[in-house]
């Protein structure tokens, strides 16, 4: 019976394990083979003199990366990882791999990201790797676990639509019959949709399609969007809700994922328990100071902008107040002071990681903005028609499921945190 490699101790008499070729260093007299599973590494040792013949033949047509099953007595011994290896009875080539390799699972020869990607089946081997897939997960885990917990519904949206949520840039079009339809770039219409359905607390972590023209480290075509939406909230609720829930990702990986922390070498700290919020207008001062060109009062935040912001921020931060002209159309006014709006930005000292706020739940105002935005309320009326029954006050928020892993692991490039990206260049895998 096979049994998973971490469950080979020292101790252990006798063992059968199946698991891939990760190394193989013959000294002539002496082999050692590495075996990998997902749990660990296992050195199986042949002293060719003393081996079955069985055993040396197979090992001489052994690859790395083949699939190998390997039985035998395990003999504890300093010198090897997790101080055990195995002296195989029987050594079997179960799915042999082809030589040479298109990338060095060991990592011994660096590969570009391109090659990476390209071969990610092969690239996922890597412990390294797939430790960020475990991470994932987990945050995937948590938040869903969260969210139920707060009493939130998880629902699934079209992603094939007729319309655009914010206008038409950054939209893919698809064939769809004889209409004309995209892919959605954000599930923002559909949850608002669900406040007037009567759910009150809905979420979805789903994909979102924007056809960004520019290849950056921080952008991808297809990403996961963690979108929450609840009624009877302000902004202000809806910035702790996405507080905790970054604080909660960040928690649940440090106490459930400390194998894959330390294969990847993170050393997780838990943010504090607020982020500090500052306004937009606080933060066109900082940016002001710290770059080269020139930016002023209901200008969009650039790159540049955001990084001296998070230079001077230095941990996860709040903007606040932001000029309605640069907000989307369902972003609420301040009653007061209308040509700001009740929306925020969540930042990391990187990027932003998630948008959201209080929406506006009057129609006549809606359609108002909407108007105001250059847009036409006639190819909203999907939208538009649940704000006329009754629509509470409601706010939410998108986090980006990808942005969120790359911050807390301080990857390089997003890509880094999707198995198979989706960029200008890339459509395969
Ligand atoms: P940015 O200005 O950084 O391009 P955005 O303001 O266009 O982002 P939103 O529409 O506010 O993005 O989407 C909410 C969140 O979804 C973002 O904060 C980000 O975390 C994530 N997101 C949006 N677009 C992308 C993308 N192309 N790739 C990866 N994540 C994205
Ligand atoms: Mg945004």
């Amino acid at each position: 019976m096979r049994i998973p490699i971490a469950d080979v101790t020292p101790e252990t008499t006798e063992a059968e394990i199946i698991g891939w070729v990760h190394e193989v260093r013959d000294l002539g007299g002496l082999a050692f083979y590495i075996i990998r599973d997902r749990t660990g590494f296992l050195q199986v040792t042949i002293v060719k003199k003393k081996a079955p013949e069985t055993v040396v033949e197979a090992t001489k047509e052994t690859s790395r990366e083949s699939v190998v099953r390997v039985f035998g007595t395990v003999k504890a011994t300093e010198k090897a990882p997790g101080g055990r290896e195995l002296i195989p009875d029987t050594f079997e080539i179960i799915s042999k791999a082809e030589s040479p390799l298109p990338l060095d699972v060991a990592e011994k020869v660096p590969a570009e990201l391109d090659t990476r990607l390209d071969n990610r089946f092969l690239d996922s081997r890597r412990p390294r790797i797939n430790a960020i897939f475990q991470i994932r997960s987990n945050i995937t885990q948590s938040i869903n676990d969260f969210l139920f917990k707060e009493g939130f519904v998880n629902i699934t949206t079209p992603k094939v639509v007729a319309a655009a949520t914010e206008g038409g840039t950054e939209l893919f079009p698809i064939a769809y019959f004889e209409k004309e339809a995209f892919l959605n770039q954000s599930p923002q219409l559909y949850k608002q949709m669900m406040m007037a359905a009567g759910f009150e607390k809905v979420f979805e972590i789903a994909p979102i399609f924007r056809a960004e023209e520019h290849n950056t480290t921080r952008h991808l075509n297809e990403a996961t969007s963690i979108d929450v939406e609840f009624s009877f909230a302000d902004h202000n609720d809806a910035m702790d809700l996405v507080e905790k829930i970054v604080i909660q990702a960040y928690e649940s990986v440090s106490n459930n994922c400390e194998n894959a922390l330390n294969t990847l070498n993170v050393d997780l700290k838990v943010p504090e328990n607020r982020f500090p919020r500052i306004t937009y207008s606080e933060a066109i001062d900082i940016a002001a100071l710290g770059i080269e060109e020139d930016i002023s009062y209901g200008d969009d935040l650039s790159t540049a902008a955001e990084r001296a912001i998070g230079d001077e921020m230095g941990e996860h931060y709040f903007i606040t107040d932001w000029p309605t002209s640069i907000k989307p159309y369902y972003a609420m006014p301040f009653e007061d002071q209308p040509e700001i709006c009740k929306a925020f930005d969540l930042m990391h000292p990187r990027m932003e990681l998630s948008s959201g706020a209080q929406r506006i739940h009057q129609y006549d105002l809606l359609v108002e903005q909407i108007k105001e935005k250059g847009l036409s309320p006639e190819s909203f009326e999907f939208y538009l028609k649940p704000f006329r029954y009754g629509m509470p006050p409601h706010a939410g928020w998108g986090l980006g499921m990808e942005r969120l892993i790359m911050t807390m692991l301080n990857l390089p490039n997003i890509r880094e945190a999707v198995l198979f990206p989706r960029d200008r260049h890339r459509l395969v895998p």
